[in-house]
């Protein structure tokens, strides 16, 4: 099954500079994620401004 809407947010990983993907959490509240390279997780708030932005950059 697709699902059309999105679910993740593409986000740019500082910490390798590298561009990926990170997928909201089932009580949809914030998108998590690791980083592909060092595998860093990171968590980003759904709905605080950044969201709109198509791309977050991890600090
Ligand atoms: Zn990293």
């Amino acid at each position: 099954m697709e699902n059309k809407e999105k679910s993740f947010l593409g986000i740019l990983f500082e910490c390798c500079n590298v561009y990926g993907r990170i997928y909201k959490n089932k009580e949809n509240t914030h998108y998590e994620g690791r980083c592909p390279r060092c595998m860093r997780h990171i968590k980003v708030k759904i709905g605080e401004g950044g969201t709109n932005q198509r791309f977050f950059r991890a600090r």
